[in-house]
């Protein structure tokens, strides 16, 4: 596997990223775009340049996109922008008074303005079996590298966990021709985040393309021959047979050090409408960042998205370059399975009305998510157009009534 060679780094930088995803790279990105001059150094984990993360579910697992294509800026911008890359350097520590960051290597590094932006790394299942050759997940290159170099060798895979990262492998893998099954613990896949009708249209879609999906279904253990998985256990008993297995069961917010340094938070790390956390000078952004959001009710929430991590990159940027600006961006998200497309608008996990709009048998339709008789949130199955134009129904909060909503004659952006 190609990697980048870490480099040397200075003593101190005026901004100093703690993680190389995308919410770090754009936030480097954001200040070089408004003239930011002073220095910026990013320090991550990984061996690799900042990268695109939802190709590893989708194109770049499937072999159609190689991994010069999903980096987010070509190799040599960084340089040329004059921004540091530390690269596999994670960090342990966090010194709010000294302005100083601990790497695991000892090394210290001073900062004037820390962004704290570490994502997360996969949540794994706490059965017997979950370390065994074979079991893997899919959040880095190195997880889809490794679990390619064994895909030659695989018949069968049992993915776990019926979620987005899940169900996009389960396609893509089907697609190479492996026998799929998917265990999903709730009685649905997307529970979490879409309603019924797009968990049902799926779940159609998974078995007509002859993935065995499993749903109300818990794992006991996954079975272990000579040190590689073999098999899962369910809790009545019955062994689903594979030589791999994908865990797709969430991730865990990579915060520890922020928050041994006092910041606040819960899952993640809080912050406030312009991402600042409650410690001096130091930012938190991205998948790791819990803020209030009008769009979530004024809950504070975690978001895992592209368009979460770039927007609140920018807000960061904005407030160290003296002109702060309030995070508030509409949520925005996408899938793809098979040559189904599903964009989504707004957040839709306290609806208490899911419309469908359209005719899933089309396998083009829209699922449009009220609460209180206002439209929050938009779930689109090749269906471009209801995502553009409903857009601003989630903006405006639309009390458009249900018969118009879900007339496909009518326009959205006539509404
Ligand atoms: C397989 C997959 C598919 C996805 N598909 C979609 C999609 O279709 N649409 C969508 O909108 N979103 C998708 N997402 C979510 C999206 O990729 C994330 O929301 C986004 O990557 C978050 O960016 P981030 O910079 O906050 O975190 P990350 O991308 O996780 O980057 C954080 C970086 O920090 C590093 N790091 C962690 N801890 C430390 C430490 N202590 N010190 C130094 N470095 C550290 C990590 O190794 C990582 O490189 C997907 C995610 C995955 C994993």
């Amino acid at each position: 596997m190609a990697t980048d060679v870490p480099s040397e780094l200075a003593d101190h930088y005026d901004v100093l990223v703690v993680g190389g995803g995308h919410a770090g790279a754009q936030v480097a990105i954001a200040l070089r775009q408004r003239n930011f001059d002073g220095t910026i150094a990013i320090v991550t984990e990984e061996f690799e340049q900042p990268y695109e993360r939802p190709p590893l579910s989708k194109d770049y697992l499937s072999g159609e996109k190689d991994f010069e294509r999903i980096l987010i800026r070509p190799k040599d911008f960084w340089r040329d922008r004059h921004i540091d890359l530390g690269l596999g350097r994670r960090v342990t520590a966090v010194d709010p008074q000294a302005h100083r960051i601990t790497v695991e290597d000892g090394s210290t590094l001073g900062y004037g303005q820390l962004v704290w932006a570490a994502g997360g790394h996969a949540r794994s299942i706490s059965c017997s079996g979950h370390n065994l050759a074979g079991v893997h997940s899919i959040r880095s290159r190195k997880d889809v590298d490794t679990l390619e170099s064994e895909l030659a060798a695989t018949t069968r895979v049992a993915v776990i966990g019926g979620g987005y990262i899940g169900l996009e492998a389960a396609a893509v893998l089907t697609k190479l021709g492996k026998q799929v099954t998917v265990l999903e613990a709730l009685d649905r896949v997307l529970a979490r985040v879409a309603g019924e009708p797009l968990s049902r249209f799926f779940e159609a879609e998974h078995r007509a393309h002859g993935v065995d999906l499993r749903l109300n279904t818990q794992v006991d253990c996954i079975q272990d021959r000579d040190g590689r998985a073999c098999g899962v256990r369910l809790a009545d008993g019955e062994i689903i047979a594979c030589e791999m297995v994908i865990v797709g069961i969430g991730m865990i917010p990579s915060v520890a050090p922020l928050r041994a340094a006092g910041a606040g938070g819960d899952a993640g790390v809080d912050v406030d409408e312009h991402c600042r956390t409650s410690l001096p000078d130091v930012f938190a952004i991205g998948d790791c960042a819990a803020h209030k959001s009008a769009f979530a009710d004024g809950a504070t929430i975690r978001l895992e998205s592209v368009q979460n991590a770039t927007d609140m990159a920018t807000a960061a940027a904005q407030t160290i370059m003296g002109a702060p600006q309030v995070y508030h961006a509409v949520p925005w998200f996408w899938s793809n399975q098979y040559d189904l497309r599903l964009q989504t608008v707004g957040l839709s996990w306290n609806h208490d009305e899911a419309l469908v709009r359209g005719d899933p048998g089309t396998r083009s339709f829209s699922v449009i998510y009220r609460r209180s008789g206002r439209v929050i949130a938009l779930d689109c199955v090749n269906a471009t157009k209801d995502y553009v134009q409903g857009r601003r129904l989630v903006v405006q909060a639309s009390e458009a009534s249900s018969e118009v909503l879900q007339d496909p004659a009518t326009l959205l952006k006539d509404i």
